[in-house]
């Protein structure tokens, strides 16, 4: 991810650096450049717009063009921005230990943890992917269960990543509800001592009523800490909008961004924060299970600047 954008920004910005001197309309030419590299890498119009004219005020207005190395300056702009608009402009950073997930679990157990999104966007494989991590590094006992009452595949491919993991799933009783199953997974979890139950949601294709409804019961019961939205970073400007409606219709407290791994260009990522509001926390980085990241804006960042 992020390869086309990082190329373009980095030609940019080199002939910036090298700039001994610039002028308003040198950096008006610079920023219709970076303009176009963002869209191309299908970053949502109105954070482009936004972006673009953050690094001009500052530019012009703090006389940075004046100062001795203004090139440089404007390119420490630049990555400012891109670091605003990945963590909310004044964000603060997330814990700086790549291991540890920025995942709120400090409460009193079991800390319910509810997986939601589409279909096929990773959500089962991210739900192990954290179970595994919080057992291993938190020490913490986890019980995993699926919800999605539709698919039996779905809840045998829990149990399957349990097995694999080694971490315990609840118990698969047909004919329950969602809401009677997330009931029976607290009660299990309290009865067997878990610290913390992660909750993985039935997904569908496309977002419906009856999925929300569905979900927003299960999150009234549950009453979960953290409420992490999955989306596949591969879909660009869907995976917004995705986000989008899931943070209005159910509320939503992070997202993991999957399949960063792939050849995304990037869009998904660098809109995200700035069009829902909501931080990504995790990214996805491949299929097996030790592939999740913690999503520092800085790092990130420094990735594709260079
Ligand atoms: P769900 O329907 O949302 O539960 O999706 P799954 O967890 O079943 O994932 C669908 C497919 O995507 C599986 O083949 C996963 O192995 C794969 N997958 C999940 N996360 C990632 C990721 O970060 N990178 C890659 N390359 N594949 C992933």
């Amino acid at each position: 991810m992020f390869d086309g954008l990082s190329g373009r920004l980095g030609d940019v910005l080199d002939k910036l650096r090298r700039r001994g001197s610039l002028s308003e309309a040198d950096v008006d030419a610079a920023m219709r450049e970076v303009r176009v590299a963002l869209l191309e890498a299908d970053v949502a119009l109105a954070v482009v717009k936004q972006f673009v004219a953050q690094v001009k005020e500052q530019a012009i207005g703090q006389e940075v063009i004046r100062s001795v190395t203004p090139g440089q300056m404007v390119v420490k702009l630049v990555h400012d921005a891109l670091v605003d608009m990945l963590s909310g402009e004044g964000g603060v950073e997330a814990e700086p230990d790549p291991m540890s997930l920025g995942i709120d679990i400090a409460h009193t157990p079991p800390v319910p943890i509810l997986m939601v999104g589409l279909q096929g966007s990773g959500k089962t494989t991210t739900s192990a992917k954290i179970a595994l991590r919080i057992t291993k590094r938190e020490r913490k006992k986890v019980l995993m269960a699926s919800l999605d009452v539709y698919r039996p595949a779905a809840q045998r491919q829990l149990a399957i990543l349990g097995e694999q993991t080694g971490v315990d799933t609840l118990e698969v009783v047909m004919g329950q509800k969602p809401v009677e199953i997330a009931r029976r997974a607290m009660q299990a979890a309290r009865v067997g001592g878990y610290d913390v139950v992660i909750l993985d949601t039935a997904g569908r294709l496309h977002i419906d009523e009856v999925l929300m409804t569905e979900v927003a019961e299960v999150r009234a019961l549950v009453n979960p800490h953290e409420v992490l939205l999955v989306t596949d970073a591969m879909t660009g400007q869907d995976a917004v909008n995705v986000a989008q409606e899931f943070n209005e219709k159910v509320g939503v407290t992070g997202i993991v961004l999957t399949r960063v791994d792939g050849d995304s260009r990037g869009g998904a990522a660098l809109s995200m924060r700035a069009v829902t509001g909501v931080p990504i926390k995790l990214m996805g980085m491949g299929e097996k299970m030790d592939a999740l990241e913690a999503f520092h804006a800085q790092r990130i960042a420094g990735r594709i600047l260079g």
